[in-house]
């Protein structure tokens, strides 16, 4: 049976990804919808080669994709914006929803999909950062399939038993009973450390977002490489695995492996840890949740053990990465804390881009966004949106106002 799948996302890294491992199986997989936000040349190579159904673009895009689609390829319907991809996400004919919109950008497709009881391959944290307990309902009520190709979540996946599996694809894994009742005593999630593993800490003030953006591993996106490099992915990954897992924060470590060879491991009662391996390719996990139960070829070069000799493991410097534990923080006090912690960074970062803020400003920017809003109510969809957009608003109006120091932009709140 052909499963039709769509790509939200489609010219991203994870789109990219997801299209080079589905091109290989043209029996198992057809591309029914995409969506693209920029890279409108991209996307018509799309078109042209998987000869989607549907496409949804930006109304800056449409335009010139549709010019192209008027040269001989009538038969594909095009969509203009938001509304565009919610419909794509939730459209009758999707059996199979890649989510690789990066930031909470991605929050509201993830939603449509989700609700319409669609298998739901997440690559973007931020949905399931936002969503919390709240993830677990939505499913329930739909009977959406949730599946993590986050790379250290999908290695996790992978490394749980089938009954934790199924557990978790129904939803997040019910955080009273945790993954202890399948006989696991807690998460190591890796981390590659970023550009930046060994900088002195009296250097990572001076760094600029062309550096903080070239990760030494993973080919990404703009954000989740500024991300890697303050370590708020981490953070947010901490956030992640307690929704999908259902285990507390306390239960999860966190390793720097530098290599990006081990993508995390689970470690069991009698003492035995069980580790995902493959090169850093994202082709990995989504070969694996698109495929699950089975396994496909993902077109990844195979590990070579011996040539990839040895892997390290350390603790990561909490001075030099102090956005770690504030994310850690906001995971245990859980409510709106995990939203506003994700809007304030995704503002930091942007502002981070734009010369507003130093490097080193951004973990201090997000602690003061959680100190003032982080008592507020986030328990339905609709609270959890207003909140995002008044922690956004409230801070881009600071940096619209001019403020020039750190002080200034908090000052009031
Ligand atoms: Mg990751």
């Amino acid at each position: 049976m052909i499963r039709n799948v769509a790509i939200l996302g489609a010219t991203g890294s994870i789109g990219t990804s997801a299209l080079e491992v589905i091109e290989k199986y043209p029996d198992r997989f057809s591309i029914w919808g995409l969506t693209s936000h920029t890279r409108t040349e991209n996307c018509c190579a799309m078109i042209k080669k998987f000869r989607p159904k549907t496409v949804a673009v930006s109304s800056e895009m449409i335009g010139d994709v549709g010019g192209f689609l008027t040269d001989g390829f009538g038969s594909v319907a095009l969509l203009e914006g938001d509304q565009g991809i919610n419909t794509i996400a939730a459209a009758d004919e999707v059996d199979i929803v890649i989510a690789g919109i990066a930031g909470a950008a991605g929050f509201a497709s993830t939603v449509s999909a989700i609700r319409a009881g669609k298998k739901v391959l997440i690559a973007n944290k931020e949905p399931l950062v936002m969503l919390g307990g709240l993830l677990r309902k939505l499913v329930a009520e739909s009977g959406a399939q949730i599946v993590p190709i986050d790379s250290e979540h999908n290695a996790i996946f992978q490394c749980l038993p089938k009954a934790a599996q199924v557990d978790c694809m129904s939803g997040g894994i019910d955080k009273g009973q945790g993954l202890l009742r399948h006989g696991v005593r807690r998460i190591i999630l890796t981390a590659s450390g970023g550009p930046f593993l060994n900088t002195p800490l009296d250097g990572m003030s001076d760094i600029t977002p062309d550096q903080a953006a070239a990760h030494p591993r993973w080919t990404m996106g703009r954000k989740i490489s500024i991300d890697s490099a303050t370590m708020m992915n981490k953070g947010l990954e901490i956030v992640e695995a307690c929704v999908l897992f259902g285990v507390s924060p306390q239960d999860i470590e966190v390793v720097i492996h530098p290599e990006s060879i081990v993508h995390s491991l689970v470690e069991y009662l009698d003492g035995s840890i069980v580790a995902q391996l493959a090169n850093p390719d994202m082709r990995v996990p989504i070969a694996a949740a698109l495929a699950d139960p089975e396994r496909i070829e993902s077109g990844v070069e195979r590990l070579d053990l011996v040539r990839a000799g040895q892997l390290n493991f350390q603790n990561p410097d909490d001075r030099k990465f102090p956005c770690l534990a504030i994310a850690r923080q906001a995971a245990e006090a859980g409510g709106a804390a995990p939203i506003v912690l994700n809007a304030a960074n995704e503002v930091a970062v942007n502002a981070f881009c734009a010369g507003r803020l130093r490097f080193t400003d951004i973990p201090d920017f997000i602690q003061c966004a959680l100190d003032k809003f982080c008592d507020r109510t986030a328990d339905d969809l609709i609270s959890i949106t207003r909140l995002d957009q008044l922690v956004r608003e409230t801070l881009q109006n600071r940096l619209d106002a001019g403020a020039t120091s750190l002080q200034q932009m908090v000052a009031g709140y």
